[in-house]
């Protein structure tokens, strides 16, 4: 196949300049490309269903022929309409077709088709509108449904793929050799390719994609396990004392065994000179990871090194900058804070000290991966809520060291199965202990219709002393931010009728980060009682004085996010109480509101939400950074456990890297892993 990856798709039939512009724009470019695009359903003709078991709104084949001629004319508003009557042995349709002049020449009589369409019925009149067709003889008979743009009709793409895949080689340079195949019990490679496109019926499309399926999950596989033998060896980072019994010191209360357990296992990387540190900290909200990461900043930081923090928001920089200058107040290490709103002089004042090595300890944005951040001696890289980053932004700020440590933190409980697969790349530390003293969250399901109460229950607790976030409408990805407009209204109208009295304040994705800043310390401070906020309170925010969250429209949250914004809450030592806001009643969504409700286990959390939701863009690249798959799915663990093994077996087998019977499946590795930016040597 390799070679197809150099032919252009111009040199097919029927392509032309202009389609060929449109197959780029699907990344399509060469034959290859063409061939590895999966269709993203089928039709199945040969699922023929007679006409009078055919019920309104079906989806459905039926194999008859015309018993009238077309006919055709204008509807009211100008379209050009054709209708036409067929028939089986058990009944009538009518077919109508809208603006397609042609058809009264493409249906003829006497001649058995196949239409496919949905079909309508009233009474006994059934009819299906603008149905796809082909004649009996030319039924294929599981068709190709491929993402089309604009433009770009799917027989075009059809037409071209059975070019495509006529041109594949009697024998196919396949990736997966012929004894694991048999091992393992898979299709050769043309053979998937023939029938993912063009099956000959159900059974082989499922053996076809079985195989690809298993296949990008090995090639997946074998990569993350490629980036964590890469793991970077030299240290020029000596560091010879361990600092975290004096920084320990420095704080109001006493580590948790969890928490004690995960530094030591930081510090003795750190001080390996063996090894450079790639370890990933997870650990639930509320576990304090925060605490972790500036113990081992401190040890490094006192051995003479600098460190950086990179978090997700400003929000949560600004607090993690306040936090450890309060905590560090005392000791003589410099710490500045960096972000996109810093002005430009103070910025500038900044890079040019942690150039000199002025500073010890940053905390940041993305700012600080930017081209003109520099460091003089850069020596521990922490990046917070890692499931925010990529993996290309962690290796910028990595490259910005002679070979730093890496620590990266996680509140994403992820299915352990998938854990291993997603940070292939990193060790593993876990705090699973949350500190003494936390209270439980009451958690509560209610409609809207219990909305007044819940308010007035808000209330009571705001004149004991707490406060509370309402989150309301979510903003979600590619959606007009209808949140910013929803948030405001609703803040109002909270502050005109039910907390006239009480100081309301919002948050929202689309305000000035000093608008924002100013709000939180305001909340921080008691002085706002309840923060009416979209989600961008999400991630880390901490106020433990906040002990009510009520989230709206809870329903249109992933469980996972559910769990994050409620972890917001029960930080102190009052109890506190999450309340979810919804009026959708079906199955599904009631079930994983009780789960909410049933647990506070994120584990159990993330291991339903994937059950129920699927793997929706929380398993998706966006957050983790992982190469785009093509055909598989990281919620399919049980193709995911086979992958795992046949990984094992391979890497068991031989050195595959350098093993002739595996260049092809290296190929593959090189090719899913370049797309993504990532780099595999
Ligand atoms: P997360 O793991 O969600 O990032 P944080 O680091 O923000 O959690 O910690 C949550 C809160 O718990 C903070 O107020 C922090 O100061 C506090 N905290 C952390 N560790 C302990 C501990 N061992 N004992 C008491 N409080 C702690
Ligand atoms: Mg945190």
């Amino acid at each position: 196949m390799a070679s197809l990856y150099t032919v252009k798709i111009d040199t097919l039939k029927g392509l032309g300049e202009k389609r060929c512009e449109l197959f780029n724009k699907l990344g399509i470019y060469t034959v290859g490309e063409l061939l590895n695009y999966y269709p993203r359903t089928y039709e199945d003709w040969s699922e023929v269903v007679d006409i009078c078991d055919i019920n309104d709104g079906d989806s459905v084949c039926i194999a008859a022929e015309l018993t009238t001629g077309v006919q055709s004319g204008y509807t009211k508003n100008r379209k050009f309409i054709a209708k036409v009557f067929v028939a089986d042995d058990t009944g009538v349709c009518e077919l109508v077709f809208f603006n397609n002049p042609y058809i009264r020449n493409m249906l003829k009589t006497n001649t058995k088709y196949r239409f496919f369409g949905k079909a309508s019925r009233n009474h006994t009149d059934l009819q299906m509108i603008s149905p796809t067709f082909m004649t009996e003889s030319d039924v294929n008979v599981v068709k190709p449904i491929y993402n089309l743009t604009a433009g770009l009709p799917n027989n075009v793409v059809v037409n071209a793929m059975k070019q495509a895949v006529a041109m594949l080689p009697d024998k196919v340079n396949d990736p997966l050799p012929e004894e694991l195949r048999e091992k393992y019990n898979l299709c050769d490679l043309k053979f998937a390719i023939e029938n993912v496109h063009f099956p000959t019926d159900t059974d082989a499309l499922n053996i076809a994609r079985r195989r690809l399926v298993i296949e990008e999950l090995l090639v997946l596989n074998l990569g993350l396990r490629q980036l964590k033998d890469q793991k970077r060896t030299q240290n020029a980072n000596i560091i010879e004392k361990d600092y975290s019994e004096e920084f320990e010191k420095l704080l109001n209360f006493d580590m948790t065994n969890a928490q004690k357990r995960v530094i030591k296992d930081c510090v003795s990387d750190v001080m390996n000179p063996e090894i450079c540190m790639n370890r990933l900290v997870q650990g639930d909200v509320g576990s304090g990871k925060t605490v972790v990461a500036g113990s081992l900043c401190y040890t490094v930081v006192k051995n003479g090194g600098q460190a950086a923090i990179m978090a997700p928001t400003e929000i949560l920089a600004e607090q993690h900058y306040n936090s450890f200058k309060e905590i560090l107040s005392n000791t003589d290490i410099r710490i500045a804070l960096l972000t996109g709103s810093v002005k430009e002089s103070q910025k500038k004042e900044i890079r040019s000290k942690l150039e000199a090595g002025e500073i010890d300890l940053v905390i940041g944005t993305h700012a600080l991966i930017t081209d003109k951040t520099l460091f003089s001696n850069l020596s521990l890289v922490v990046t917070d809520e890692q499931h925010r980053f990529g993996v290309a932004q962690r290796a910028k700020l990595l490259s910005k060291g002679n070979n730093p440590h890496l620590l990266v933190m996680s509140a994403t409980p992820i299915p352990r199965t998938l854990g291993l697969i997603i940070f292939g790349d990193l060790d593993i530390s876990i705090i699973d202990e949350l500190p003494p003293g936390r209270q439980e969250i009451d958690t509560l399901l209610i409609d809207s219709t219990k909305r007044q109460r819940a308010l007035g229950f808000i209330k009571k607790e705001i004149l004991r002393g707490r406060q509370a976030y309402i989150v309301c409408p979510l903003v979600e990805e590619g959606e007009v931010d209808t949140g910013l407009a929803s948030a405001e209204e609703y803040a109002a109208e909270l502050m005109l009728n039910f907390f006239s009295d009480i100081s309301v304040g919002i948050l929202h994705g689309k305000m000035k980060p000093s608008e924002k800043e100013a709000v939180m310390a305001d909340f921080a401070e008691n002085k706002i009682k309840i923060l009416v906020a979209t989600t961008v309170i999400e991630v880390g925010i901490d106020v433990p004085n906040a002990t009510i969250m009520m989230i709206e429209n809870a329903e249109r949250f992933g469980l996972s996010q559910l769990h994050q914004l409620r972890g917001r809450v029960g930080r102190g030592s009052e109890k506190s109480y999450c309340i979810l806001v919804s009026d959708n009643r079906t199955e599904n969504s009631v079930e994983r509101l009780k789960t909410m409700c049933a647990t506070r286990d994120g584990f159990k959390i993330a291991d339903a939400d994937l059950k129920l939701r699927g793997p929706g863009d929380f398993f998706g690249s966006r957050q983790h950074g992982l190469p785009q798959l093509n055909i598989s799915s990281l919620a399919d663990t049980r193709n995911l456990e086979i992958s795992q093994k046949i990984a094992d077996y391979v890497v068991s087998d031989s050195n595959y890297i350098y093993d002739d019977r595996y260049r092809a499946l290296n190929a593959e590795i090189k090719r899913l892993f370049s797309a993504s930016g990532e780099m595999l040597n």
